[in-house]
């Protein structure tokens, strides 16, 4: 071989230009590493579906007639790291180029920028043709340390890429029709969700191997996996997704039940794997959905724009930021938070209901929809002043979809305002109230979502008053924060010594809710 290509467990795009040429001297390479199942504790599925989607492309890219070595964890054990390997595969198959593709992950793209090589191999890194604002224009759209309104970026978007538009005006006149998306699901709505379409990949050689490797996991192991990991399974899924959960995608997109197992992802797409690793293209599911939208009446504008959104906005915003502002947005700790996750994190067992739903859920399907994660878990974390490396790190593990470049600015930036509002300019707090009214878990919760002090008070509220309250400073001036100070200071005083002392008692407690 003259060649040898590296694809990463995240880089399965079929449709790369790579692959449109057969070159026998060419010889690709997919590794199961150790390096990458131990850098965080990963869910166990999530292992399983990088793993099973990575075994399934190399077939694929074979039966296509590349040449192509997948390396089993067995395989790669000798190695000390990914470097180690590409040195040693260099000198094996005497090759006088190696090529990768831009990695998504600063840690990645770090380790292959400065990769040592035997001394005649040269290197070259490539786009990865997936994302759909260019590599080179982040730095035009994004400033290091500075905010840029997701709402702007998103419209130049919709204009750079013709998506919605008549001319260049916003299909339907509006932007963006996020306020008709907030509705709870009432009793009757609950039958109506659509069965969420799951696989069955036999992932039992891979939770063997995983085993023997030692490799620390978390979270419920199914030896059928239910996350798409081919090309044609993500489809399946895509297309589900359009014909059954668009019509009602947006009215339900921030509402939350723990009513029933079985409507655990409601109207929401889980598509997130499937895009992460790159078995789908952004584009490919924005079109779809829009064909969708063109040929089926049940089918709204603002339920497709607040789909399109997701993706062309928030998605491609969230990498932007994330580009711009590494490798200093890992350090960010603007609310200087201390404090350590609660161990129910890592079990789901705590009374408060909502918490104990949402970590349960994704436990057993490595899975939480947005408002989950923004607002049960992540609203936690923030009022109870959680370190962002702990806040981090759980995300990080927890979910099937996560990978760094997406996960971070999620998480420590709009969850958690530590980088000081580079992605939202105000902190997601809230108190039981916005949980109660946007899910039915309060109703059978052991507190009592209308309390704010006393042994059945919901810990949210008090939480969320000492919140503020700690951080008047950087948030009474900000018009989007005002209100709550106004109705702070509405309360007497000794209420509001009731609540905070009350909050120190639950924050020196945490693990007891
Ligand atoms: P849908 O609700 O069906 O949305 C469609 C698609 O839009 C998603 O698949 C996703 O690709 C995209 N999308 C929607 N919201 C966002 C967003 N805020 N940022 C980026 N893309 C978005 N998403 C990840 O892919 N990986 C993560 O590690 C991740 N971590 C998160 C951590 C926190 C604290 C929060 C609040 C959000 C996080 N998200 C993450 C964003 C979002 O919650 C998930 O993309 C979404 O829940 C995945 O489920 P879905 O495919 O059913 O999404
Ligand atoms: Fe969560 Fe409070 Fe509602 Fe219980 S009462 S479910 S703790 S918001």
């Amino acid at each position: 071989y003259h060649t040898l290509r590296l694809v990463l467990g995240d880089q399965l795009n079929a449709s790369h230009s790579w692959f449109k040429q057969h070159d026998q001297g060419v010889l690709y390479v997919i590794a199961e590493l150790k390096q990458e199942t131990d850098y965080v504790t990963h869910h166990v599925q999530k292992v399983c579906a990088f793993f099973a989607a990575m075994a399934q492309f190399a077939d694929a890219l074979e039966k296509a007639g590349h040449d192509v070595e997948y390396l089993t964890l067995d395989d790669t054990q000798a190695y000390q790291d990914l470097p180690a390997l590409l040195y040693a595969l260099c000198e094996h198959y005497q090759v006088d180029q190696f090529e990768y593709q831009r990695p998504d992950e600063y840690r990645l793209a770090m380790q292959l920028e400065q990769l040592r090589l035997p001394n005649e191999v040269t290197s070259q890194c490539v786009e990865t043709e997936h994302f759909l604002l260019p590599f080179s224009q982040i730095t035009t759209q994004f400033t290091a340390g500075k905010h840029r309104k997701m709402e702007f970026f998103y419209r130049d978007m919709r204009r750079q890429f013709d998506i919605l538009m008549e001319g260049d005006q916003p299909e339907g006149g509006k932007w963006n029709y996020d306020q008709q998306n907030r509705n709870k699901l009432k009793k009757a709505d609950l039958e109506a969700i659509p069965a969420p379409l799951i696989f069955a990949n036999d992932v039992s050689d891979i939770l063997t191997r995983i085993e023997r490797h030692q490799v620390k996991t978390i979270g419920h192991a199914a030896s059928a996996l239910m996350w798409p990991v081919t090309r044609q399974q993500a489809k399946a899924l895509l297309n589900h997704f359009c014909t059954y959960c668009l019509p009602l995608f947006g009215q339900f997109q921030d509402a939350m039940t723990g009513q029933s197992p079985h409507q655990w992802s409601l109207y929401h797409s889980r598509l997130s794997f499937a895009l992460n690793a790159k078995l789908l293209h952004p584009m490919q599911v924005i079109q779809a959905a829009i064909d969708h939208y063109r040929q089926n009446e049940a089918i709204n504008l603002a339920q497709i724009e607040g789909f399109v959104r997701q993706i062309l906005g928030w998605r491609e915003y969230v990498r932007g930021v994330y580009w711009a502002n590494m490798p200093d947005y890992a350090q960010k700790n603007a609310l200087g938070a201390q404090g350590t996750l609660p161990a129910f994190f890592w079990h789901g067992k705590t009374k408060m209901r909502c918490l104990s739903h949402a970590i349960t859920q994704s436990l057993e399907t490595a899975y939480a929809h947005h408002i989950q994660r923004l607002m049960v878990t992540g609203n936690f974390c923030l009022l109870a002043g959680v370190d962002p490396d702990e806040v981090d790190d759980w995300y990080l593990s927890i979910y099937v979809d996560a990978i760094e470049w997406v996960e971070m600015p999620n998480t420590r930036g709009m969850t958690q305002f530590a980088d000081n509002g580079i992605v939202g300019t105000k902190p997601y707090a809230a108190s039981g109230a916005y949980i109660n009214r946007m899910s039915d878990y309060c109703v059978g919760c052991e507190y009592d979502v209308k309390e704010k002090v006393g042994p059945k008070a919901c810990p949210f509220n008090a939480l969320y008053w000492h919140f503020m309250a700690r951080h008047r400073d950087k948030f009474a001036r900000n018009p989007r924060t005002a209100m709550p100070y106004r109705n702070w200071d509405k309360m007497s005083e000794t209420q509001q010594s009731q609540i905070l002392a009350h909050a120190d008692e639950l924050l020196a407690n945490l693990d007891a809710l």
